[in-house]
């Protein structure tokens, strides 16, 4: 599958990934004028042991911010896809944003190559070996003792848009705390009860998201922190499905590890 500027090739009905061989990127390189790029091998089908590969492989055109037809971000695309298919470009996504942000070694400086088909790039000078880097995010959908579930606004989302409480894994922090000091950080909220619900690769640009819920005794003490967030909502199931109807309350896309998890509380 083809990755080029951020986006993947998509097929003629636009609502799948466009598979190509060797045959038909020869003659895209030679008629359309990608680059011959790099590529990644992804793995082998469990079934028919077909390989799958990415070719990452910019336009020249892509300077002028001018997307090519037939090519959409996991974003716009990701609702459409598959299992399979979403799994292939969750991988080449996140390998390629990792490849072509680490052109250069970070001990030397020198410039680093492709090796181990895509799987790590070597420091063309001193040789050393540098692995993808996946950056580790909690989510936390927090309840109160009424089962009804709070939600944060960030001020740079669309008006309207409510979402779970989220954050970056410090360097020596378990998850756990992780997601204590989120909460805590953002909504002024003591939790307990933290429940790993479980996680969902998200690579914009190299996060995986690793889901948890948890309870609060204190619902009345939340507060937003005013600069990361800037408005909190309790919400029961009632009280959500009113509030979207009357179009006061937009929830997250649906390929979001949020949305999925509001959707699970909403329906059990
Ligand atoms: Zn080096």
């Amino acid at each position: 599958m083809h990755f080029s500027d951020g986006r993947l090739a998509l097929s003629k009905a636009a609502d799948q990934l466009n598979f190509l061989n060797a045959a038909e990127i020869a003659a895209l390189i030679e008629s359309e004028g990608f680059k011959s790029g790099e590529r990644y091998f992804l793995g082998l089908d469990q079934i028919n042991s077909e390989p799958y590969f990415a070719w990452n492989s910019p336009h020249p055109n892509s300077e002028n911010d001018h997307a090519p037809a037939g090519y959409a971000t996991l974003r716009e695309i990701g609702g459409a896809l598959d299992e399979l298919q979403m799994e292939i470009a969750l991988h080449a996504v996140a390998l390629s944003n990792w490849h072509n942000t680490h052109p250069h070694c970070a001990r030397c400086g020198a410039t680093t190559s492709i090796s181990l088909g895509g799987a790590i790039r070597t420091c063309d000078k001193d040789k050393s070996e540098h692995y993808p880097r996946t950056d580790c995010a909690v989510i936390v959908l927090v309840r109160d003792s009424q089962d009804r579930i709070l939600l944060g606004r960030q001020a740079i989302w669309p008006e309207g848009r409510f979402s779970c409480f989220a954050g970056f894994l410090e360097p020596g922090e378990t998850f756990e705390q992780c997601v204590q000091r989120e909460v805590f950080e953002e909504a002024g909220l003591a939790i307990r009860e933290i429940n790993y619900l479980g996680s969902q690769p998200w690579p914009f640009p190299a996060s995986i998201m690793i889901s948890f819920d948890a309870i609060t005794d204190f619902p009345e003490s939340a507060r937003p922190d005013g600069e990361e967030i800037v408005a909190i909502k309790w919400l029961s199931r009632d009280e959500l499905k009113a509030e979207i109807s009357a179009g006061t309350l937009l929830l997250p896309p649906d390929i979001s590890v949020s949305r999925k998890m509001i959707d699970r509380w909403l329906t059990a």
